[in-house]
């Protein structure tokens, strides 16, 4: 296989727009929101969808530079923790509450796409777990799990069925999930960013905020060519860490993951998949796929606490692609990248206050392109209009996470897992 190329196929294939500024000079706003992911960018619309416009949002290097921009593009309902732990760590109702915020976000992500003409080429086909290990009992406790307590309804999918979508043999059965999509994140958050600005949201790219002090009842952000004085701050940074609040950011281990996209396929494509559907198996440390619209192949999969090279990425992945699709041997594999998570210890995300005018919404883990979605429509609720909804969080605070040994907790961790379902494939043979 030859060297990838960089940037990462997103960057490739960017929806071109114009550069946001930098934040330059003396400035005052009432909100300001540190972060141009998804995060950030949905509360900068769901505020500006409200009627605030006094709305500065501030990136660092150019809106969707960070896990936002680099992901799998899957759109689904759920957080990085699992249903079943959400039930027993919150009981029936407050987890379906939450539960319930994620599916709603997968509608208002199709409704927003469409409203605003967001050119993101998404794939309203669902989603495909597909089963990695013979044994059933995974899948089919998933799917009463959902349908008993969650109102939500995944297909099953017999082996002879998976197989004649997807065309592998690795896999036994799956679970189909109809109301998932998948789209191309980067030009999804460059979407994002015009809607906002298009209504009046002020967006600065190459606009570091590297302090920020309490003045008064106001808050002082500075970047090195400006600074702003806002009555309200939302720190939304994920695993590219703001380094402005100690707590904020302790609370987050960055953990990077890996992506890649073969060269355009043609005819090879329906040699793998006959669904248009995105795909990930059921082992902890899963694959996830999803055929691109140049009918390339976009690959994803395996965590570790450290980035690594394009090349390296491509290796790694390379070698998973052809566990599952063998017929693709000697492909062509144009790009590769990482990207950084934030995972809290608890594994959902961290919205919350100070009740000082400090906001942040952080910690979607793997996870986050709908709940992002549902963090943003809270906080911006709670900022126009001092809506409460953001405390259906308060469970899952700003606990440590005690790095750096926390990255060798989370390692040995993954690594545990993954030699679980290692042992698990071996002994059914
Ligand atoms: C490779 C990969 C694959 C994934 N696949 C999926 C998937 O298929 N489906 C899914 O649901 N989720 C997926 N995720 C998770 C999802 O992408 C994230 O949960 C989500 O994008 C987090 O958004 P965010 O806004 O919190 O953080 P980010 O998108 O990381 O944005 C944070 C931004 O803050 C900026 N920033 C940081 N500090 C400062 C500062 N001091 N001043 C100004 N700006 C600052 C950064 O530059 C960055 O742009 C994946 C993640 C990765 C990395």
């Amino acid at each position: 296989m030859k060297q990838p190329s960089t940037p990462s196929y997103y960057r490739a294939t960017a929806t071109p727009y114009v550069p946001y500024a930098p934040l330059q000079g003396q400035h005052e706003t009432r909100i300001a929101i540190v972060g141009g992911g998804y995060a950030g960018l949905n509360t900068a619309l769901g505020l500006a969808e409200r009627g605030v416009r006094d709305v500065v949002l501030l990136e660092r290097e150019q809106v969707g530079f960070g896990a936002s921009g680099r992901n799998g593009g899957f759109v689904f309902g759920g957080y990085s923790l699992g249903e079943q732990a959400l039930l027993d760590q919150l009981g029936e109702q407050r987890a379906r509450a939450l539960f319930n915020l994620t599916t709603a976000a997968v509608e208002r992500i199709r409704e927003r796409v469409k409203k605003y003409a967001i050119d993101c080429d998404m794939v309203d086909q669902g989603v495909i777990w597909a089963n990695w290990f013979r044994d059933p009992g995974v899948l089919r406790k998933r799917q009463q799990l959902l349908a008993d307590h969650f109102d939500t309804h995944w297909d099953w999918l017999p082996q002879q069925e998976l197989r004649e979508r997807v065309r592998s043999e690795r896999y036994y059965d799956g679970l189909y999930e109809r109301n998932a999509l998948h789209l191309h994140p980067l030009n999804y958050a460059i979407g994002l960013a015009a809607a906002a600005a298009g209504q009046g949201v002020r967006i600065h790219e190459d606009s570091d905020v590297w302090r920020m002090r309490r003045e008064g009842t106001r808050w002082r952000l500075s970047t090195s060519q400006g600074e702003l004085l806002a009555d309200q701050v939302v720190l939304a940074c994920g695993g590219y860490l703001a380094g402005l609040q100690k707590k904020i950011d302790r609370a987050i281990l960055p953990i990077a993951t890996y992506v890649m996209a073969t060269e355009p396929l043609g005819d090879r494509l329906d040699e793998c998949l006959q669904s248009r559907a995105a795909v990930y198996d059921s082992r902890f440390a899963f694959d996830y796929y999803r055929p691109l619209p140049d009918t390339r192949l976009l690959w994803g999969g395996r965590i570790s606490v450290r980035n690594r090279s394009p090349h390296a990425v491509q290796r790694l992945l390379g070698h998973d692609l052809l566990r599952v699709f063998p017929q693709l041997k000697g492909v062509k594999i144009d790009y590769a990248w990482s990207g950084l998570m934030s995972y809290a210890r608890h594994q959902m995300p961290q919205v919350g206050s100070n009740g000082d005018g400090l906001w942040w919404a952080q910690a979607f883990g793997g996870h986050g392109v709908a709940p992002t979605c549902a963090a943003g429509e809270l906080l911006a609720a709670a900022i126009a209009k001092g809506d409460e909804g953001w405390k259906q969080f308060s469970n899952y605070g700003l606990d440590s996470t005690h790095r750096p040994l926390g990255f060798l907790g989370a390692q040995a961790s993954y690594w545990w897992h993954q030699s679980n379902d290692w042992f698990k494939t071996r002994l059914e043979g």
